[in-house]
């Protein structure tokens, strides 16, 4: 049987061979371990073979698992689609949010942060296939929300985040997060947030690690590659 810990030296082994054909250093590629779905033991897992950052999608699911693992001092990172009513939940128990594509949703994460935390680590979500469906802003309006993210005062603005169109095509999947490493170069270079926090590009999942960490990514964000198929057992 496959476990856990086999799926994730998988995982950055193959993290590292995509760092290294880029000419990169493979710890400049952060792994993060998508634990959705998935129960707390299968965290627990993951934390014992030494993964310490986590996703969640879902809030209360989410919050219940930081409740639960509280003593293990994991970072935990909230990915998915958030509405309104649900940042106070997320603002205080995550330590990063991944999609923020809304001034409001920013604006009420800075609000409710506690005063006890150190400021929320948030990543910008971009649009990059321009397709209707998928949340994100599009491309020439990032750096507008970029600057007012950057000014709330309990927000530390990291960087951008993107989920491309499934595709089989890795040329497609390059030039998309091509775009993605081209905007926060013009960020950084435009000084919004200060260069040196503007870190990251969260960006690559299980199918696309390869051409992410080929076009930059600082944060990859895996899920099946590590716990199995959601709704079926890893083994
Ligand atoms: C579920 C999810 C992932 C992980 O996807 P896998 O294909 O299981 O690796 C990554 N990012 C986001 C935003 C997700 O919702």
């Amino acid at each position: 049987m496959t476990t856990i810990d086999d799926r994730l030296r998988a995982v950055r082994a193959r993290i590292e061979a995509a760092a290294r054909a880029a000419g990169r250093d493979p710890a400049s590629v952060g792994l993060l371990a998508v634990s959705k779905t998935w129960p707390a033991e299968a965290v627990r897992e993951a934390a014992a073979a030494g993964q310490r950052t986590f996703g969640e999608n879902y809030v209360q699911e989410g919050v219940d698992k930081i409740e639960a693992l509280r003593g293990l001092g994991l970072e935990w990172h909230f990915i998915g689609p958030l509405q309104s009513n649900k940042t106070r939940p997320v603002a205080n128990a995550f330590d990063w949010v991944h999609g923020i594509d809304r001034l409001k949703i920013a604006e009420r994460l800075s609000a409710q942060r506690d005063e006890s935390l150190p400021p929320l680590n948030v990543c910008i979500q971009v649009n990059v296939s321009g397709e209707d469906s998928k949340s994100g802003v599009a491309p020439d309006e990032a750096a507008a929300l970029a600057r007012a993210v950057a000014g709330l005062p309990r927000l530390r603005l990291r960087g951008l985040m993107c989920i491309p169109e499934p595709t089989g095509d890795d040329a497609l999947l390059r030039s998309r997060f091509a775009l993605l490493r081209a905007l926060k170069a013009q960020l950084a270079a435009d000084g919004v947030a200060g260069a040196p926090q503007l870190d990251t590009l969260s960006m690559g999942m299980s199918h696309d690690i390869e051409p992410a960490v080929a076009e930059g990514a600082t944060i990859v964000r895996v899920g099946t590659a590590i716990f199995g198929e959601r709704g079926r057992p890893a083994g």
